[in-house]
């Protein structure tokens, strides 16, 4: 089966992997198992996939453009460790897989265009999953891991931090993908904290809180967060009004949550 059968689609997100000394590396990093269990999120025509089974893991893959479905199948219908579904992953209910607390190991060379709504999708069963490892744009990698104090750190890098332990593995270049990307890419680590580091009383309201304060992130807290804090709820969560969104660390966002949820 060569992979020039079928065309890459772009609204699909379809870069494929062809260059096999970054699959090696990104397998390696994955360090699959027999027996443990695997999801991969847009198989493609398989570049991860093969290596992936041959471990021996269980792996289930959940693949959207139905033309590449009879492909997977081709390729891999006889290895019984391997478990297709046809769907949109920012749809699926992971935990329909039945896997223990803290089993599932999801992978993936992400469509870069649903790789955001996918992790936050994926966070929604963060107690199921054991660890995630995706290829991303590097941009997004560096949101991902970035400490506050700096330009990457937001929403992204808050709500994923307080779920996870964040690693930016390794970059990969263009040329690595067929068709080439115009961006670089990266590969992360993503492991849920067996306990949260920094709790909120509702994580709902931490979301709230860091999304108004990064609306308009070169203004005070003071001016952002004035519709749900007033100064005395900021100071009472040792927060200095004054200070930038970006200047403050995950800890702070949830001290400042929780006082929203005191006054509600
Ligand atoms: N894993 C393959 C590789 O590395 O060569 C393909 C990677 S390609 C960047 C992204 C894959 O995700 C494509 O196969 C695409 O069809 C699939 N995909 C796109 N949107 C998806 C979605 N919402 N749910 C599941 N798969 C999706």
């Amino acid at each position: 089966m060569s992979e020039y059968q079928h065309r890459a689609r772009k609204r699909f997100g379809q870069n494929f992997l062809h260059d096999a000394g970054v699959i090696h590396r990104i397998l390696r990093a994955i360090h699959p198992r027999a027996g443990e269990r695997l999801v991969e999120i847009g198989p493609g025509q398989g570049a991860l996939t093969e290596g992936l089974l041959d471990s021996g893991a269980q792996l289930d893959v959940v693949e959207l453009d139905l033309d590449l479905i009879p492909i997977l199948q081709g390729r891999f219908a006889e290895r019984s460790n391997f478990h297709l579904h046809q769907g949109d992953a920012l749809k699926f209910d992971f935990s329909q897989l039945g896997g223990e607390p803290g089993s599932l190991r999801i992978v993936g060379n992400l469509p870069y265009n649903i790789s955001t709504p996918l992790i936050f999708h994926l966070l929604e069963h963060a107690g199921l999953i054991r660890d995630m490892h995706f290829m991303l744009q590097k941009e997004v990698v560096e949101r991902l891991a970035a400490e506050p104090g700096g330009g990457d750190w937001g929403r992204l890098s808050i709500m994923v931090q307080y779920h996870c332990r964040v690693e930016h593995l390794f970059n990969v270049g263009p040329g690595a993908f067929n068709p080439a990307p115009k961006v670089d890419s990266a590969i992360v680590r993503l492991v849920p904290h067996a306990e949260l580091p920094h709790p909120a009383k509702d994580p709902r309201l931490l979301e709230r809180v860091v999304r108004e304060a990064f609306n308009q992130r070169r203004k005070t807290l003071r001016n952002t967060l004035k519709g749900l804090l007033d100064a005395e709820a900021i100071a009472a969560a040792g927060v200095d009004g004054g200070l930038r969104p970006e200047q403050l660390d995950l800890a702070a966002f949830v001290r400042l949550s929780d006082q929203l949820a005191l006054r509600q």
